[in-house]
């Protein structure tokens, strides 16, 4: 951070900055030549209800670098949001959702209810493209529009509601599904949440992480269960790491669990074995 912050902007020149911004052109120019190199991937992490059934997965971004190793999303989607890129990974990650439905359809080993979640970005949310591109997709493979789940965050329902509602309309029409991510850290208003049409709430891992102190993690989990399921809604918790934690949902009737006590996010070939293997299921949650 700059020491002169009285200082004339025009004037003055401020090396962190002009390090930070170097750093950001550099990201940049490598992720376009990994995605040229087919360096990114998704990884799966499964979903599971209180029957230890597998009801879905979510879609979650990698980067396989070759000198850095793997580099999680955090890293590089701001940077690939803020120059345009974000659009050729969210390909990526649909593409593979759709090979691993095929390959999932292909071993009898999922019905029409199981779906894949994919995170959508803001401006691709924003993009009057994001349907066409999606459908594109998905009839290429032969995917039903219902198998994928479109996670998106409160915080981009909070503008311009009636053209949000629209373009979500839009795309449901299509026979996708909406889901609201990391539900309960943005500032949706609730008498709003009933206007949008969207099928489930996923409960931000900060409050399972929390959910064994009565007064934090546990009233705000019982409070988003039994606001969800007035709505009708299904809801998630993620970032369920313990048996404990586990628990305490469990008696709040939460319709399904997301977490390392389950798995963490695989590769889709680690995922398909995992899937086509789950009876170990079971015995972490009963
Ligand atoms: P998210 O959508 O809320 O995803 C959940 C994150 O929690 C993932 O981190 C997942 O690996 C992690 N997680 C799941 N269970 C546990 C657990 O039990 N313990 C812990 N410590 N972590 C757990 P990840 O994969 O690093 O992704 C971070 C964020 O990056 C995602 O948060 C999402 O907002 C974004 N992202 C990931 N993939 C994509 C993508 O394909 N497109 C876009 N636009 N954003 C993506
Ligand atoms: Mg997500
Ligand atoms: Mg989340
Ligand atoms: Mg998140």
């Amino acid at each position: 951070r700059s020491k002169n912050k009285g200082g004339n902007s025009s004037s003055f020149y401020d090396p962190a900055l002009q390090t930070l911004l170097e750093k950001q052109t550099e990201l940049e120019t490598d992720i376009v030549r990994a995605i040229a190199s087919n360096e990114f991937c998704a990884y799966f992490q499964p979903q599971v209800n209180q029957l230890g059934k597998v009801v879905g997965a979510e879609a979650l971004i990698r980067w396989n670098h070759p000198k850095k190793g793997l580099i999680a999303p955090n890293e590089f989607i701001p940077i690939a949001e803020q120059y345009g890129l974000i659009q050729s990974l969210q390909n990526v990650v649909l593409r593979d959702i759709c090979k691993l439905i095929n390959e999932l359809k292909s071993t009898n080993t999922i019905d029409n209810s199981f779906s894949v979640s994919i995170n959508i970005s803001q401006s691709q949310f924003n993009s009057s493209n994001l349907k066409k591109e999606l459908f594109s997709t998905i009839k290429e493979f032969g995917v039903e529009a219902s198998q994928i789940k479109l996670e998106i965050t409160e915080s981009m329902l909070s503008s311009d509601i009636e053209h949000t509602i629209v373009q979500m309309k839009e795309l449901i029409s299509a026979g996708f599904v909406f889901s609201i991510d990391d539900f309960g850290t943005g500032y949706s208003c609730l008498t709003y949440l009933s206007a949008f049409p969207v099928k489930e709430l996923k409960i931000d891992k900060s409050f399972i992480d929390k959910i064994l102190d009565q007064a934090k993690g546990f009233s705000i989990a019982q409070t988003i269960i039994s606001l969800g399921k007035s709505l009708n809604l299904v809801v998630v918790a993620e970032g369920v790491e313990t048996a404990a934690q586990y628990e305490v949902l469990s008696k709040m009737n939460i319709d399904s669990i997301q977490g390392y006590l389950i798995a963490k996010p695989m590769p889709k070939a680690h995922y398909l074995k995992w899937h086509n293997d789950k009876s170990d299921v079971h015995s972490l949650i009963s």
